[in-house]
């Protein structure tokens, strides 16, 4: 049969997709893009469903302009490629690798049965700036260290000559059809249908994004970053993680800048840090599970079901933690400052697993992969590679008095304390009774008195971390 295929992952753009270049270009007829949905793969990434089925359907759009049909099957990935070469369905097939250690592995599977039925195939690199196995140190053990990784893994990608498709934007009709196959993808709680009004899962979205974020907000990056309140940051994640946009494409826009500022460099570095991530895990893969560092192994975390329910619920009664947790439920996204303190919080303020928030992340985060994730929660708890030293226990109330001086992030998602006078915003526990009754805020009753007291909670963590090393 003379039909070509591409396997479709999270690469949900035309531009700068190298496996549906080739598709373009190949001369079969019949060209269909193949996307096998494993329900067990997104398990636990409930939020993730909804920016996947979003995705197939605006995709679904463009593709058709190429004349590609999409083809969405709900299958085991082996059984589904051996289903399709007994029926002879296809005699040419291209893919991007995936950034992910795990998929890589059903890759290779994948490989050798096209061999062993002579078929051909064509992979293309993955969506990140460099090969994943590339960036070693000279003796070619992988770093653990990021700055030592980034100059290498920088000036690897900045020696390369990067030559970019970007011919086929097109304008498409938006009005987006019914395929039973992507609407069964739909998380089944309405919880999702709040996500529409925050983000535009497209390629096109994802473009608008970048420019505006070049024009407007990377000068002042470095400072503005760590600001909850304002839009400092590029917000690109999850159209990364789905491949709305390549990072190759961010590098090149932001190397096009012709004055380049301070936070042209500390962005770079954030990608560098994206970089840094799935370069541990693919050497590291025991990570996702596991401490990095075995040291870590007896810590004695503290199993308590009832604060993990508050800390996910933003009921922790720290207002600039509880800000964060309901931001994310929200809208499926949390500021990066704040997933720092929220995780913090949670490892050391409550001392419970890391691999309980990472959990969490995972079910809500639109942005989740496992890479950023796993090392960020390592990173956080002071278990992982170039890692926060656990000791180093963030303040809740100074974090907030730092990066939210008049409350406007916490009043956001904490309306209950918008009356809240400035000098109790961070402590509202210390508001005087006849102050909450003015001020409408009963603690205990409209916002929750604080689940810990920061001062025992820190010599707790401190000690735990003291007997880990007895
Ligand atoms: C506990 C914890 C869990 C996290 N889980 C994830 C996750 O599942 N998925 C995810 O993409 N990021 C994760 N991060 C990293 C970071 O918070 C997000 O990448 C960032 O907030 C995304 O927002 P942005 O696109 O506006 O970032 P920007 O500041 O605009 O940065 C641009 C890009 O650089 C990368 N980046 C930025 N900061 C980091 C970082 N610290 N580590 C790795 N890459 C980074 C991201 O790809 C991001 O989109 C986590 C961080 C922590 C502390």
């Amino acid at each position: 049969m003379s039909c070509s295929f591409v396997w479709l992952k999270d690469d949900f753009r035309i531009s700068n997709n190298q496996a549906i270049t080739a598709l373009i270009e190949d001369d079969n007829k019949e060209k269909i893009a193949l996307y096998i949905y494993e329900e067990e793969a997104y398990r636990f990434c409930e939020s993730q469903k909804w920016w996947l089925a979003k995705s197939l359907e605006i995709f679904q759009k463009k593709l058709e302009i190429l004349k590609i049909s999409l083809d969405v099957v709900h299958e085991n990935t082996t059984k589904s490629f051996k289903k399709l070469i007994s029926n002879n369905s296809f005699n040419r097939i291209y893919w991007n690798k995936s950034c992910h250690v795990n998929d890589n592995i059903i890759e290779e599977e994948i490989k050798k049965i096209l061999n062993n039925n002579n078929i051909f195939y064509k992979e293309f690199e993955a969506n990140l700036l460099n090969p994943v196995e590339k960036i070693k140190k000279d003796d070619g053990s992988p770093f653990k260290v990021f700055t030592h990784y980034w100059k290498k893994a920088e000036q690897t990608y900045l020696r390369n000559n990067h030559k970019f498709n970007d011919k086929i934007f097109k304008n498409y009709n938006q009005d987006l059809k019914k395929n039973k196959n992507i609407q069964a993808i739909y998380p089944k709680k309405n919880w999702y249908k709040k996500f529409e009004k925050y983000w535009v899962p497209s390629e096109e979205n994802a473009e608008k994004i970048l420019n505006s974020f070049i024009k407007n907000s990377i000068d002042n990056y470095s400072v503005n970053r760590d600001i909850p309140s304002i839009e400092g940051t590029s917000k690109l994640s999850p159209y990364l993680k789905f491949g709305q946009i390549s990072v190759n494409r961010i590098m090149e826009k932001c190397l096009e800048i012709k004055n380049k500022k301070i936070g042209f460099r500390k962005y770079i570095n954030e990608i560098g840090w994206r970089e840094f991530c799935h370069s541990l895990l693919h050497n590291f893969p025991e990570m996702e599970r596991n401490n990095l560092r075995k040291d870590f192994d007896n810590f004695k975390w503290n199993k308590n079901e009832k604060l993990l329910l508050k800390w996910k619920k933003g009921l922790t009664g720290y207002p600039i933690v509880d800000a964060g947790m309901r931001e994310l439920y929200e809208t499926g996204w949390m500021h990066n400052r704040v997933r720092m303190i929220v995780a913090s919080f949670l490892v050391k303020h409550l001392r419970i697993h890391w691999l309980e928030g990472e959990k969490y992340f995972r079910n809500t985060l639109l942005d989740f992969n496992i890479a950023n994730n796993v090392a960020g929660w390592q990173w956080v708890a002071g278990t992982g590679a170039d890692a926060a030293p656990y000791f180093r226990i963030f303040n809740p109330i100074l974090q907030g008095e730092k990066f939210d001086s008049k409350g406007d992030y916490i009043k956001k998602w904490c309306p209950e304390l918008k009356n809240i006078p400035n000098e109790f915003l961070h402590k509202p526990w210390e508001m005087p009774e006849e102050l909450q009754k003015e001020k409408n805020i009963i603690l205990g009753k409209t916002y929750p008195l604080p689940i810990v007291k920061h001062e025992e909670a820190r010599n707790l963590a401190l000690k735990a971390f003291q007997d880990l090393k007895k």
